[in-house]
């Protein structure tokens, strides 16, 4: 029915997250619409962030410096490292201004279904981290999820020699609750009532 090049849009706006085949062919309908103001504009944005966004060395955060703009800010408090599961649960944290420590992204939670074991997050390097000392509190915010409180417990077990405070978020967050999808508010509540793991 479409060119190629239109069949290759729509194939590929469809593997975006929350796009089904009919918005992924709303999504390229409009772009090829919006040729000059919107399309060309975005073709470079995705080549310039493709080029220039790396993962974090430290902490796994994304961002076009390594380490990332957080890592090397030195306001941030060093003794304070805040784990998360995802980016974008980083972005949450960081919308609400929340805290104002450091993060360690784990790039995913455990889990025995997707076959997600230890090897394939990044585990060692938070165990390194901690066991470089000067830390003060590691608060597990993982999601409220069974795969993220699995997650949080293993990592509790991992550090235990360490002899660090963990934490982890209270209430506010639903059982099954991402931290992405919460507002601000109810995120900022589970942070301050954190509790010893
Ligand atoms: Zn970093």
């Amino acid at each position: 029915m479409n060119g190629p090049e239109i069949e290759r849009l729509i194939q590929l706006l469809g593997r975006l997250p929350g796009l089904g085949p009919r918005s992924a062919r709303r999504a390229a309908l409009h772009l090829l619409k919006k040729r000059e103001t919107l399309m060309q504009p975005l073709g470079t944005a995705l080549a310039d962030a493709a080029r220039a966004v790396r993962a974090c060395s430290i902490c796994g955060n994304l961002d076009t410096i390594d380490p990332c703009s957080i890592c090397s800010d030195h306001r941030r408090d060093a003794g304070l490292i805040c784990v998360v599961e995802d980016v974008g649960d980083l972005w949450a944290m960081e919308r609400g201004r929340i805290f104002s420590g450091r993060y360690h992204v784990l790039g995913g939670s455990l889990s025995a279904l997707d076959g997600i074991g230890p090897e394939e997050l990044n585990i060692g390097s938070l165990v390194m981290r901690v066991s470089a000392g000067g830390i003060r509190e590691v608060i597990m915010a993982t999601n409220a999820t069974v795969d993220g409180q699995t997650t949080a417990h293993y990592l509790a077990e991992r550090l235990a020699e360490h002899d660090v405070p963990l934490t982890r978020l209270a209430h506010g967050v639903p059982v099954g609750g991402e931290l992405d999808w919460l507002d601000d508010g109810t995120l900022a509540t589970a942070f301050k009532a954190r509790r010893a793991l």
